[in-house]
């Protein structure tokens, strides 16, 4: 059917209404209308004019009332920033409601009794300097906003309030009122400081998470305006705020809170005026990353020293700087040391990742099929390549080692020839498909580039890749190594590492989740199950069994990296390890900068800390013991709480047989025949002399040179305007 036939028929019945109403409109009802109008402008034009007398008369009055009360009357309604959770729903932040004191001089001053009776109820609310607040008011007669205290809590301008509000009794008190905002507060304090952030005055978050999701857990303010109506009432139309979004964070408090516990517990002990560098921190930095493998989940970060997020400008209370220091300087010193303190060592700083990325360079030879794993090699304790001799961990060289051993005993030599087999184009092929050189993206500010840190393989000499295969000569950060080892240990999917797994709205309702995200694979399964295996065999007969906690079997890697320059005695020593080794569902990675000791190589500081953090996060992640526990593990671990004690065993039986580690120790290692046996560095083959503690060659007894360099002066791929590590100037000297 065709439209055009129905619609004559409406305008017919249109036009029949249409004529049906001018009949209606008969000459008297036109009359009428004519009268009606004239009344009304009349009406109107009266009004008028008595709206331009009043205005001519009472103006001034009406104005004034209007501009006293334009303060409350047209009022911003703050929105309220959102919380950040963290895995378990704690709140890591969230904003408090508080209020600003607000003081109008003017609209005191209008009643001639408000001034003495308003002053007294602010003295007794908020025992303010009563003679301070007249002069305040008295000099200042046309003041409308004057914020006399700021940030109280309900609980404190609730009494005042209720004066304000009892008429009766308080008829005089005026012109204060309270001005709504909120606070951002940190209920853990300085915990994951580094990756959450924290925000300034007006919302605006300054690093980590803060900063990254600044636009979801903002909001938007809301209005409330006023106006005058009949009879002066007071009317108002609001438009409510918008609260933020709610973000809830990967990391998990309890476990951030043990990383954090052990990474203060190590450089308190190694920091001080008897420590190496007398006065200073136990490392210039001390950072810790716990990601999950199997999603690209970050479980705690955190770097050393840390802040209090409650009071980010303070530069005191974490032993850095002493109050003369901090009195001495001035404003850029100042603002320069904060920034540095800000930094999140985990993302932001880049280093020579040293032999942790030995594991990379395996990973890809055997993956490329240059090498599978049944080669052998040979470690004199130096290998020539082009020209340089460059040095192995171990001096003394390794002898024969196949692939796993040359991992196991982090052995350089082996793994310039197993870099050599595959090339440079190959090698770099595979570093780049690790991440390296690209920035994560992880969901936090802060991350530094490092596209201009790694080598073009076009200008890559024979040194420069074999410096590469032991993880020296290009640069990255701790969040691009522990991404890039997941992939390793995980069957090869390289997830992106993130900090947020979903956002909420203000009512707690989902926005969005978000899951792992796989970008690409870097190794095949076959060749990930061949790394867990010779990872496992790292700390279980190589240089890694220092972190193995007990109970438990783990893979992992050291890592020593010297620092450039070379040859100052400087160093990054690392671990990175998962657990449990045919399943990973953790990765640790601990790497320290510079520790506060004399023979900064020679360590196992970084194994320390990661062996304390398994100790604790893996029973908690319900991952359980395999293995048999010696006496010594089990009371240790009964100390820390992880198991129940032993029923009918009372604690000082057990403090004395085992506290203080005396009696109990010295029969066992000293023999009653000999003197006791020295202690071997795995990674280098020196002696350790037990009455100096200094380092010895094994052969000579003479002492090890700690600024002796294994790369004797090879360069770095360091752009030094770019890395903010080895950039002079930069350095927290
Ligand atoms: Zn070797």
């Amino acid at each position: 059917m065709r439209s055009s036939k129905v619609r004559p028929v409406h305008s017919r019945k249109i036009d029949t209404e249409n004529e049906k109403k001018g009949k209606r409109f008969s000459l008297k009802m036109q009359k009428k209308l004519v009268v009606l109008f004239m009344a009304v402008l009349l009406a109107f034009v009266t009004l008028s004019v008595r709206l331009i007398m009043i205005n001519k008369e009472n103006g001034e009055n009406y104005k004034k009332q209007i501009l006293s009360q334009q303060t409350y009357d047209s009022k911003t309604l703050p929105y309220k920033r959102g919380d950040i959770l963290d895995a378990q729903g704690s709140k890591l932040a969230y904003s408090e409601k508080v209020y600003n004191l607000v003081v109008d001089s003017k609209m005191i001053l209008q009643s001639k009794d408000a001034l003495e009776p308003t002053l007294a109820a602010l003295d007794a609310c908020f025992h303010v300097d009563i003679e301070e607040m007249r002069k305040y008011i008295v000099d200042h007669p046309s003041s409308q906003y004057y914020v006399v205290l700021k940030q109280l809590s309900y609980e404190e301008i609730a009494p005042f309030q209720e004066m304000q509000n009892n008429k009766k009794e308080y008829p005089n008190i005026k012109g204060v009122w309270f001005e709504e905002e909120y606070r951002r507060v940190y209920p853990y304090g300085s915990l994951a400081c580094d990756a959450i952030g924290f925000t300034t005055a007006d919302n605006v978050g300054a690093f980590g998470l803060e900063e990254y999701y600044n636009d979801i857990l903002n909001g938007t303010n809301g209005r409330e305006y006023g106006y005058l109506a009949e009879g002066s009432n007071l009317e108002r139309t609001t438009k409510a705020a918008k609260d933020g979004k709610i973000i809830v964070s990967t990391i998990d408090a309890n476990i951030q809170g043990i990383v954090e516990k052990y990474i203060a517990q190590w450089n308190h002990e190694h920091e001080g005026e008897n420590a190496y560098r007398a006065g200073e921190l136990g490392s210039y930095n001390t950072g810790v990353i716990v990601m999950d493998p199997r999603n690209g989940e970050i479980l705690a970060m955190a770097g050393y020293p840390a802040f209090d997020l409650n009071n980010p400008r303070s530069l005191s209370g974490n032993g850095l700087y002493t109050s003369e220091e901090i009195g001495a300087m001035d404003n850029d010193a100042y603002y320069e040391a904060l920034n540095e303190l800000w930094r999140n060592f985990c993302i932001s700083d880049t280093f020579e990742l040293g032999s942790t990325a030995k594991s990379l360079t395996i990973a890809a030879a055997l993956d490329s099929g240059c090498i599978n794993g049944t080669e052998q090699y040979y470690c004199s304790g130096v290998y020539e390549v082009s020209g340089h001799k460059i040095k192995c961990n171990r001096r003394i060289g390794h002898d024969m080692l196949s692939v796993s051993g040359a991992l196991e005993q982090s052995c350089n030599v082996a793994l310039m020839q197993i870099g050599q087999s595959m090339g440079a184009d190959l090698f770099m092929e595979y570093i780049s498909n690790f991440n390296m050189g690209l920035k994560t993206n992880i969901d936090l500010a802060g991350e530094a580039r490092t596209d201009t840190l790694v080598y073009d393989p076009a200008n890559m000499v024979a040194s420069d890749l074999a410096i590469s295969t032991f993880g020296q000569g290009y640069n990255a950060t701790m969040i691009q190594m522990a991404a890039a080892f997941c992939s390793v240990i995980n069957g090869g999917y390289y997830y992106q590492p993130h900090m947020v797994k979903e956002i909420r709205n203000p009512d707690g309702s989902t926005v969005e989740k978000i899951d792992g995200r796989v970008l690409k694979q870097t190794i095949s399964e076959s060749t990930s199950q061949t790394m867990r295996g010779y990872l496992a065999n790292v700390c279980s007969i190589g240089t890694g069994n220092h972190a193995v906690p007990a109970g438990y079997l783990i893979g992992g890697k050291t890592g020593t990296a010297e620092m450039y320059p070379r040859k100052t005695g400087n160093y990054v020593v690392s671990f990175i390890g998962f657990a449990p080794i045919d399943d990973p569902q953790v990765v640790v990675y601990v790497v320290i900068d510079r520790p506060n000791v004399q023979d900064q190589p020679y360590s196992s500081f970084a194994q320390e800390i990661a062996k304390n953090i398994f100790t604790e996060i893996l029973p908690y992640l319900q991952i359980f013991r395999t293995e048999e526990i010696s006496e010594e593990d089990e009371q240790h671990l009964i100390d820390l709480g992880i198991i129940p004690g032993k029923v009918g065993e009372t604690p000082e039986d057990e403090e004395g047989e085992e506290g203080e580690g005396g009696e109990g120790e010295e029969p066992e290692e000293g023999g009653e025949n000999e003197a006791p046996p020295l202690e071997t560095d795995p990674e280098t083959g020196y002696v350790k002399d037990p009455n100096t503690g200094q380092w010895l060659y094994p052969d000579t007894y003479e002492p090890v040179d700690p600024t002796a360099s294994c790369l004797d002066g090879i360069g770095a791929m360091v752009d030094e305007n770019a890395n903010p590590v080895m950039g002079e100037g930069s350095l927290r000297q």
